[in-house]
């Protein structure tokens, strides 16, 4: 088998200019490199952790270093992986620099799935992850501007649409599936969630089956407003409908339609792979930026 590696930045509006396109081009670029360097000897979990990490660490996306802010100010993170019939997650950890390693961790050392808050914070200082800086300059500065309008009366309703937009410009939620040279697959994903959500709010991306899921006929990873993901159990349903040899890009459009006819559009978006290696990225937002590297050593970056 062929190894692949694809990862996504996240469903959003994203405001191309051509600045945010070469920034964004570069980091997907970076991640699939570095997350494909592994492929001879390293298994698809290791390329997707790595990838994700870079994703992290990049400060662009919705995840690590980006991770947007709750409507008290503060970071609360949520990552998952899938790999072999195991899975590891993290809910609302604010501890760790790198979601994706604490989740890692959970799927190689635990029993269990998915481990939460104050836990998952003790974990990660246990094992020794880099602590979280805390929130960007620029997350920060979006924060209290929502904040001045609130106080300064304007409705609620629409200044929570208007800012979720201002955040959507700028980044999202990040995503990586892989098949590896033995033909396994695993599938990964990493948020900071939506910007303005409320405390102990968790999304989609650490819950096996919404956010992220892969088993021996495919891999796939969701992204966009985490609730409506739960609510359709996407990516079990896109891997599901891979089992049934259904081509990716298929598999996606039938939940994306599922998903916009329920609750509209820009609503979502997913990556996928199969068995054969057929990778696929479809969403119903203006853009997301994903793309792919595989054994002939060409990178494409599409979606922006
Ligand atoms: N799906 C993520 C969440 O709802 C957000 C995103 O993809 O941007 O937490």
């Amino acid at each position: 088998m062929k190894a692949i590696l694809a990862v996504h930045g996240g469903a959003g509006k994203w405001a191309v200019d051509e600045k945010t396109y070469r920034d964004v081009k570069k980091v997907l670029e970076e991640a699939l490199v570095e997350g494909f360097r592994v492929y001879r000897t390293g298994s698809s979990l290791d390329m997707i952790t790595i990838a994700i990490e870079v994703l992290e660490n990049s400060g662009i996306f919705n995840a690590g270093i980006g991770s947007t802010v709750d409507v008290s100010g503060s970071i609360s993170m949520d990552a998952g992986l899938m790999y072999r019939n195991r899975a590891g997650a993290v809910v609302y950890a604010k501890y760790p620099k790198n979601p994706v390693k604490l989740a890692r961790i959970v799927l190689e050392k635990t029993d269990h799935i998915i481990i939460a808050g104050d836990a998952a914070d003790n974990l990660a200082r246990k094992m020794g992850l880099e602590p979280h800086p805390g929130p960007l300059p620029r997350t920060l500065e979006l924060y209290r501007n929502f904040m001045e309008k609130l106080r300064r009366g304007e409705k609620i309703e629409s200044t929570f649409k208007k800012s979720l937009e201002m955040w959507l410009n700028i980044g999202d939620t990040v995503g990586a599936v892989a098949i590896d040279k033995d033909s396994v697959l695993a599938a990964g994903a990493s948020t900071g969630g939506v910007f303005l959500k409320m405390p102990g709010r968790v999304g989609d991306s650490p819950i096996p089956g919404a956010g992220f899921y892969a088993n021996e006929c495919g891999a796939a990873v969701a992204t966009g407003i985490g609730e409506y993901i739960l609510l359709t159990h996407a990516t079990l349903k896109i891997v599901e409908e891979l089992c049934n040899n259904t081509l990716p890009g298929k598999a996606i459009e039938k939940i994306l339609n599922v998903i916009t006819s329920r609750f509209g559009s820009n609503t979502a978006g997913f990556i996928a792979l199969d068995k054969l290696g057929r990778v696929a990225g479809l969403y119903n937002t203006r853009a997301m930026p994903w793309g792919y590297i595989s054994e002939d050593g060409a990178v494409k970056i599409l979606g922006i």
